[in-house]
């Protein structure tokens, strides 16, 4: 019995030729040829004022929490239900961290619950763009406006993927993406920031390129450069660079392969809807990117009976976020409300498995073993 795993990466076939070219070319530090060529596309593709490269999601989002000047006190609104480089960019500069409720629907933050969380001292709020599909934005950009706070997109999962015709990224603030070698266009680790204010766009630069304003000076602005600012290393090398322009270039191949993939799910388990499942939900102002494929079962118990029943049968089903106010590290921080959705989702959320190189045969076989999982186990409602 052959094993399908959840994740493997793809590869164009193009990525160790531009590597080459890039070590060829001696041009091996950061924004050289190849990061240039990528931050162009973003800029043309997201519309986006300006688009950096950096070594990964996470960089970029500590890169929004000191453009923001974060301070100790500042509270910062996201979901629970959301990767821990969310919250940690914010911790990072002493924020505090107020956790939003989930949609009933989807796993994104709740936008009706957002103003009742705001204070004084709020500062920004974080959606996050659950599997590709857009939060709400217009109801989150009309609070952010009347309250005169920023709104960080992480669009982490979110590339190629749409919001009443505006492509996710360019309408926050700043926004954020990820390259990592599990979402839908990598570079092994990998990132982007992409600003949407002018007022941000020096500094973004500034930061990037460890406090110093070098951009500036390669492009003839300065005759010379210093430390001006706070920042770090968050640019990427050429070699990531080369690597991600590959995949740039097959963007449309790659996204209409993981759309089918998608669509192929969720026509083949339509009958778990008869068993009390949840099938992924699209509201209409959101687009699906293909970004991977996930279900809400009725219970715990039901959704780890189900994992296991994949994996005895060599499928590597996961589940996802862990609930960030029930973590470890925040737990005794947490004075907040119940989060009654973000539990559901930490309890009764499963993966299947989702990448480029799955084929019918695999995806049928995924099919028919949690169909078979929910004919033999559980009663149809
Ligand atoms: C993957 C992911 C990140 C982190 O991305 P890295 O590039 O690995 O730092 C952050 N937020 C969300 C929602 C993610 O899915």
């Amino acid at each position: 019995m052959s094993q399908i795993g959840f994740n493997v990466p793809f590869l164009t076939g193009k990525e160790t030729g531009y590597i080459a070219e890039a070590a060829k070319n001696l041009k091996l530090s950061g924004n050289g040829p190849f990061s240039k060529k990528c931050q162009s596309f973003f800029e043309a593709k997201i519309e986006c004022k300006k688009a950096l490269l950096t070594s990964s999601c996470t960089d970029a989002l500590e890169m929004c929490a000191i453009l923001l000047d974060i301070q100790p006190g500042d509270e910062v609104i996201m979901p629970s239900y959301t990767f821990v480089s969310t919250a940690n960019a914010f911790v990072l500069r002493g924020a505090t961290i107020v956790f939003c409720d989930s949609r009933a629907d989807h796993p994104g933050i709740d936008e009706s619950k957002i103003e009742e969380l705001i204070t004084p001292k709020t500062r920004a709020i974080v959606p996050v763009h659950y599997a590709g599909v857009a939060c709400d934005m217009d109801v989150i950009m009309d609070i952010a406006n009347r309250y005169n706070i920023f709104v960080v997109e992480d669009a982490a999962q979110a590339i190629d993927s749409y919001y009443k015709n505006q492509s996710l990224g360019s309408i926050g603030h700043l926004c954020t993406f990820s390259f990592h070698e599990t979402k839908n266009i990598i570079s092994g680790e990998g990132g982007l920031l992409s600003v949407n204010e002018e007022k941000f766009i020096e500094r973004s630069e500034i930061i990037w390129e460890k406090g110093t304003n070098r951009s500036a000076f390669w492009r003839g602005e300065v005759d010379k450069y210093g430390w001006v600012d706070i920042g770090s290393s968050f640019l990427p090398s050429e070699l990531t660079a080369a690597f991600l322009w590959a995949q740039l270039e097959s963007m449309n191949e790659i996204q209409n392969n993981r759309i089918n993939i998608w669509n192929r799910y969720y026509e083949g388990l339509q009958e778990l809807r008869a068993f009390g499942v949840n099938l992924p939900y699209i509201p209409s102002y959101a687009t699906n990117n293909g970004h991977m494929f996930y279900f809400v079962c009725n219970t715990g118990t039901e959704r780890n009976q189900l994992l296991q029943y994949l994996k005895s049968n060599e499928i590597g089903a996961v589940f996802h976020y862990l609930s960030l106010h029930k973590s470890p590290y925040f737990e005794g921080l947490y004075s907040g409300n119940e989060l009654i959705n973000s539990d559901k989702y930490t309890e009764r959320l499963i993966r299947l498995p989702f990448y480029y190189n799955l084929d019918t045969y695999d995806q049928t076989k995924v099919i028919d073993t949690v169909i078979n999982f929910y004919r033999n186990s559980i009663e149809r409602i």
